[in-house]
């Protein structure tokens, strides 16, 4: 049985990615910061008859992500997959005038929430045969697009980026895969109505990464094929 965690997951692409790993018949643990639009995700998933748990996580509270590690240790033993996909977008503001209260908590959310995660979580994806953590990051990310704006978000991606290489360095002789991945622009609360993608779109080069036989490390990946982290 394979085991699958996905962060920020009650609605939007996190949502659509539990669906299509529980179709891969991933076992998923679908989690939420607020526990009851959580459950409601979970309950719409079982209606479709598909294999999920509920819990609780808000990727910024530490004791609530060793909870999370506690809940896996015992009731699975071992973790295949992490889609560190919770993230906040914050204002528009620029690099030059956004209020550093903003941009702590987007960094918090976005940079340390999967940075804490995934230290937290290594333990039991040592002891897949295959893991993969798949970071869920956006061209708005890649050096050579950053423009000042969004300056939370943007430096929050760079710093996520970041953690794929070092992670993926670091796991190098593990069975642990780490890579990065752009859903594109897609119809979401944060990507608005107007975004070219569905969310199943969006999902997509995710649930490939999770899936696919054999995939590389420390990449960056849009529509199943690598770009470039520059
Ligand atoms: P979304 O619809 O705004 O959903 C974001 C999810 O993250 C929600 O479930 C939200 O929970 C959760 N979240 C926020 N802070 C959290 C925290 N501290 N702990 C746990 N969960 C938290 O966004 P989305 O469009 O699906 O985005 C998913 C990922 O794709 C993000 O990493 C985003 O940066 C990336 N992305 C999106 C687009 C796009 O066009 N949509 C483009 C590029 C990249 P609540 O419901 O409780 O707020």
């Amino acid at each position: 049985m394979k085991i699958a965690v996905v962060t920020g997951a009650n609605r939007g692409i996190g949502f659509e990615v539990c669906r299509q790993l529980a179709r891969e018949r991933f076992t998923v643990i679908l989690t939420a910061r607020d526990a009851a639009k959580g459950k409601r995700a979970t309950e719409k998933l079982h209606e479709e008859n598909f294999s999920v748990e509920f819990h609780q996580l808000d990727v910024t509270d530490e004791s609530g992500i060793r909870l999370l590690s506690h809940f896996i240790e015992e009731k699975f033993g071992k973790l295949d997959v992490l889609v560190n996909n919770a993230a906040i977008i914050g204002s528009r503001k620029s690099v030059s005038d956004a209020d550093m209260s903003e941009i702590t908590e987007v960094m918090q959310t976005n940079y340390f929430g999967p940075l804490r995660v995934t230290q937290a979580l290594i333990p039991l994806l040592k002891k897949s045969d295959d893991a993969r953590v798949i970071n869920v990051s956006t061209g708005m990310g890649v050096w050579s697009d950053l423009n000042g704006t969004y300056a939370g978000y943007r430096l929050s991606k760079v710093g996520l980026n970041s953690l794929t290489a070092m992670f993926a360095n670091d796991l190098l002789h593990s069975k642990i895969k780490v890579n990065s991945v752009c859903p594109g622009w897609v119809r979401t609360d944060m990507g608005g109505e107007n975004a070219q993608r569905s969310v199943e779109q969006g999902a997509d080069t995710i649930t490939w990464l999770a899936t696919q036989k054999n995939i590389p490390t420390g990449k960056f990946f849009r529509n199943r094929k690598e770009i470039s982290f520059f």
